[in-house]
């Protein structure tokens, strides 16, 4: 039975898995003590299940569980690790180094610290989203503190070379963070044989809960050291205080639990859809891959068609398929995707973009109705376009004004 409409925008956020809500339920009504209350039993059971839900996360990327700190998210997390690093090493230099790509709670999180007098570094990519190591390489100077490479991008799916980053990074003995919260859960992420010192990940991009997330810092070889961003209660080893969310960071740890027992088959069954949906649609005359095909997250696909604003485009089918045409924190705004930019799109290109991002709940019915849908979309729209007639009579569109 074909359901809708269809969700395929789990790049923004995915459902919470029923298994999840499920684990979280009684830590609301019936476990409800604050984990940092040592004096009792209903601090105890709360603390107990803070304690588990550490090591179900821990576990998903080989990290100790005394190197999670839980924060409200992977925004938070990527702000307590570029801040933290800046402010903790600054003695050492104040230079940082990331990607054009980047989310931007990386890149407006560097930003921040430009104006307070950081040297900052974005990297350029090529037309596939990937660093170039030779000028990340190049990039590192003794002022040099910290390397922020995302492991997966949220708009491509583009995966960078992440082991290749690190060991640039240690031999230069500079840390090197990831935001990995489009990773985690997907694919596998090991911060050992990674090499990764500081990484974020995100619940509601895992089939958790919105509103929890969890930064990792390494303890030992390097023992990484972080300044605060939140001053209180001392929780989370003093580097992030406030009362612990205990369902959330419950609803983390089960989340990661499913996604370390189902990886496998989840990627394996949704990236047979994910290409069927993309090569039916490069049928489609002008249409285009964006990113890498080759080193990508098995969920995605960013696709444009040429001569058709996405925007106009959607207007057609948004009521039954839920698509974005960038990240979900700039689609409130009209310019096209710096993401897309950075790979090299022209401004048409990019504003002719969506991407798609399936996930654990997608259908095969639900594939197959957004093949048909948005082929006749497009057929319909380039149907009623002067532009596309243009171009069909020769016209050299990119030449004109
Ligand atoms: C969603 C996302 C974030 C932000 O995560 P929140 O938990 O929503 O703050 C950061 N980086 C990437 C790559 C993301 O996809």
């Amino acid at each position: 039975m074909l359901q809708l409409p269809v969700y395929l925008d789990n790049n923004a956020t995915t459902p919470c898995d029923p298994r999840v809500v499920a684990a979280m339920l009684p830590y609301f009504t019936e476990v409800y003590g604050n984990a940092a209350s040592r004096s009792h039993p209903f601090g105890w059971a709360a603390q107990e299940a803070v304690d588990y839900a550490r090591e179900q996360v821990a576990r998903l990327i080989g990290a100790d569980t005394k190197e999670i700190i839980f924060t409200s998210g992977a925004t938070e997390a990527v702000n307590l690790a570029i801040k933290g690093v800046s402010e903790m090493y600054a003695t050492k230099g104040r230079h940082i180094i990331t990607a054009a790509t980047e989310h931007k709670a990386v890149l407006d999180t560097c930003k921040h610290l430009e104006k307070q007098g950081a040297q900052i570094t974005v990297l350029p990519v090529d037309k596939e989203g990937l660093v170039d190591l030779a000028a990340l390489e190049a990039a590192i100077t003794p002022q040099t503190i910290l390397i922020s490479i995302m492991y997966a991008n949220n708009e491509t799916g583009t995966i960078q070379p992440v082991q290749a980053i690190s060991a640039i990074a240690r031999k230069h003995g500079v840390l090197f963070m990831s935001d990995a919260t489009q990773a985690v859960g997907k694919i596998p992420v090991n911060v050992n044989t990674d090499g990764i010192d500081l990484l974020t990940l995100s619940a509601h991009k895992l089939y958790g809960p919105k509103g929890v997330g969890a930064l990792y810092v390494r303890r030992r070889s390097p023992r990484v050291m972080l300044t605060a961003q939140i001053d209180g209660g001392g929780h989370e080893r003093a580097m992030r205080s406030g009362t612990l969310n205990v369902p959330g960071i419950v609803g983390l740890g089960k989340a990661c639990e499913l996604c370390e027992t189902e990886m496998t088959s989840d990627s394996a069954r949704i990236s047979v859809l994910r290409d069927r949906l993309e090569n039916a649609l490069l049928q489609l005359e002008q249409s285009y891959v964006n990113g890498s095909r080759t080193h990508r997250l098995p969920h995605t696909t960013n696709l444009s068609f040429k001569y058709i604003e996405s925007e106009t485009l959607m207007m057609g089918f948004n009521k039954n398929i839920a698509l974005s045409t960038g990240s979900a924190c700039t689609s409130a705004s009209l310019e096209p995707s710096y993401v897309l930019k950075a790979l090299g799109l022209s401004d048409d290109l990019a504003r002719a973009s969506l991407r798609f991002g399936l996930g654990r709940f997608t259908t095969e019915e639900q594939i197959d109705y957004t093949i048909r849908t948005i082929t006749d979309a497009v057929n319909k729209t380039r149907s009623e376009s002067p532009v596309w007639e243009m171009y069909k009579d020769g016209v050299d569109l990119d030449t004109i004004a």
